[in-house]
């Protein structure tokens, strides 16, 4: 044990049980989400795109850990706010873990080519970034790159200072996020052809994570794939 936790414990988010911030049992009640096509979410093996919705500028899949849920929605408050200390950790733990168990495909052909996947994460405005200090969606992607061994590259920025989504339905969430994205100019995606895991916390309607995936796919070569990847759904 740290001298940190020794003066700040951990308590586990779910049921505050002291000793780590998910102990085994509120893990295991982490609903899981049933993995869905992100286009027409109708169940999807994988969470791929059906073929059949597949288009030009849209995502080529989106994978889940869980439900937004508690204990699962407790912890990504936790973490958006920062109420704890390395909650993302965790986080990520779980989530990689989830990944190479339920997906183990996906996964193993990441895996197998970790050079040809980069994890790219949906940016915060440069003003709600320095009020909350942070983001959480890179500290996400930034943590699973590291313990996936991708590399990281913040490669999209907002260009428009958009509502919280939360309390806006369907069509105002779409014109929220609408042109709200753009590339960074010395983007380094431009000049090569990876595949994307576009990073965020949560997959509410998918306005913002689709909208991101069309900037990127827009204006990069195309060929690419590009999954969004997101803790809860
Ligand atoms: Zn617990
Ligand atoms: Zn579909």
């Amino acid at each position: 044990m740290s001298l940190v936790d020794w003066i700040f414990p951990k308590h586990c988010v779910g049921c505050k049980k002291w000793g780590n911030y998910f102990c085994d049992n509120c893990q295991a009640n982490i609903l899981q989400s049933e993995l869905v096509c992100p286009i027409c979410e109708r169940n999807s093996i994988g969470g791929r795109t059906h073929p059949l919705c597949q288009k030009k500028f849209a995502l080529d899949g989106l994978w889940s850990l869980g439900v937004y849920k508690n204990p699962l929605r407790r912890a990504i408050q936790e973490l958006k706010y920062r109420l704890v200390r390395d909650i993302n950790q965790t986080l990520v733990d779980i989530m990689v873990q989830y990944f190479a168990k339920h997906t183990p495909d996906f996964f193993d052909e990441i895996k197998k080519d970790p050079t040809s996947w980069v994890m790219v994460p949906v940016p915060l405005h440069p003003k709600r970034e320095r009020w909350r200090g942070f983001n959480q969606s890179a500290v996400l992607a930034k943590e699973m790159a590291f313990k996936m061994g991708l590399r990281y590259e913040e490669c999209l920025k907002r260009i428009r200072f958009t509502k919280p989504q939360v309390g806006l339905k369907g069509k105002a969430r779409y014109q929220n996020t609408k042109d709200a994205f753009a590339l960074f100019e010395n983007c380094k995606l431009k000049s090569e052809h990876s595949n994307i895991l576009l990073i965020d916390d949560v997959w509410t309607t998918g306005s913002t994570l689709k909208e991101c995936a069309y900037v990127l796919k827009k204006n990069l070569p195309a060929g690419r794939q590009v999954w969004a990847i997101t803790l809860a759904r």
